[in-house]
């Protein structure tokens, strides 16, 4: 049976063309890039081209970027690092929506004392500004708020954030793992001083990302041990893992645009006639501001995982949650942020797609999903309760 793959916001297929790129850095080019010998030091080259390239995606310096091993370290590190740079601050404000590399991390500093603040969203999960704005004071250390939502694809808008924050004189991070490649940014007109980035969410490969560090903000190391990425973090570096994620950046670069045009027909295709077909489906999230890929749709009064598990017979794979949460019964804290009712939040889907999918994948899943839904629907006790 083919697989069908609709959970890129989960992790994606590493791209042919990265893949390639670091073959050779395994059993051929494997030397130690802060070696003094030649060997290695072709391996620093190779090194300095993946933070060109990166940088050339994200609009910045190469020396602004800090290679790390993915998103949540890069989340832990900007937080964590902020902090111990300003040790009279003592504040901390995120939102309720936040990826739990972000949320987990400052509900842990709360109980070391930091004070936190965790603002909600309406429900389209949207922030109010002028809220944000008011809370933002002389104690506050650092805000963190992500990009774009894993869940819901909801785009905050980050530049606006960045402005206000900046204007109170506080360090800024967003999380943009789920972002890059999918939205161009250009960090050198932005106020943002820190961002996290993940290699595995751009057809790069895992365990490798960026803690973006705008010059002159002032952040203490998270690793200590040796002087490697300019003393910001220390360990022999993921040499394949960064020349793909180089790789992985010069590709989205050159294809942003026509990808994204691709994928959003796509998703737009699948979610119209999910919407059309499936009685009781509801959209979640702001419909304008959102992902290009990611659609998280409702079906009320059905499990969600029941949905998965049959879509998963079919070989459709979709998620419902973030893949850190799933397994567990609870619904996504991000919808019940947003305001979604349980019986709806239990019956959600999401559904995020890559330039790998194609038509007659959507056409198969618009095909089968109805049929999954009348099935769960007519066993479902609370259907039966409401006709009653
Ligand atoms: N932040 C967001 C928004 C994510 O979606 C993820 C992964 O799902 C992470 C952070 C964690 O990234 P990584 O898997 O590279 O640690």
């Amino acid at each position: 049976m083919k697989t069908i793959y609709f959970d890129n916001n989960a992790t994606t297929k590493v791209a042919e063309e990265v893949l390639e790129e670091m073959q050779p850095y395994f059993c051929e080019l494997y030397g130690n890039p802060s070696s003094m010998h030649a060997f290695g030091g072709q391996i620093g080259r190779k090194i300095r081209l993946a933070r060109e390239q990166v940088a050339e995606l994200l609009g910045c310096d190469p020396s602004e970027i800090v290679f790390t091993s993915g998103g949540t370290e890069s989340d832990n590190a900007a937080i964590k690092g902020a902090l111990a740079a300003v040790p009279n601050k003592r504040k901390l404000i995120t939102t309720r929506v936040e990826h739990p590399a972000v949320l987990a991390v400052c509900r842990d500093l709360e109980n070391h004392g930091y004070t936190m603040v965790e603002f909600g969203v309406d429900r389209q999960g949207r922030l109010d500004l002028a809220e944000l704005e008011a809370e933002v004071d002389e104690d506050t250390a650092i805000v963190s708020i992500m990009y774009a939502n894993n869940e819901t694809g909801v785009v905050f808008p980050i530049e606006r954030i960045a402005e206000i924050v900046k204007a109170k004189g506080v360090i800024f991070h967003t999380d943009a793992v789920q972002v890059i490649g999918k939205i161009p940014l250009n960090l050198s007109e932005s106020n943002i001083d820190l961002l996290s980035l993940s290699a595995h969410k751009l057809h790069g490969p895992k365990g490798v990302g960026v803690l973006y560090v705008h010059k002159g903000t002032r952040l203490s190391p998270f690793m200590l041990g040796g002087h490697q990425e300019g003393g910001h973090r220390a360990g022999t570096e993921n040499v394949p893992g960064i020349i793909g994620l180089g790789k992985a950046c010069e590709l989205a670069a050159k294809n942003i645009k026509e990808e994204n045009e691709k994928v959003k027909r796509l998703r737009d295709r699948l979610e119209t006639a999910i919407l059309r077909s499936c009685e009781g489906a509801r959209l979640n999230g702001d419909k304008q501001n959102r992902l290009p890929n990611t659609s998280n749709i409702s079906f009320e009064y059905i499990e969600g995982e029941a949905i998965l598990l049959l879509l998963d017979r079919y070989g459709i794979c979709a998620s419902s949650g973030s893949a850190c949460t799933s397994g567990s019964l609870e619904p996504s804290h991000v919808l019940r942020a947003m305001g979604v009712p349980f019986t709806a939040a239990h019956g959600s889907i999401r559904f995020s797609l890559s330039r790998y999918n194609t038509e007659q994948e959507v056409d198969y899943t618009i095909e089968k999903l109805p049929q999954i839904v009348n099935q769960l629907r007519e066993l479902s006790p609370f259907v039966a309760n409401k006709a009653d």
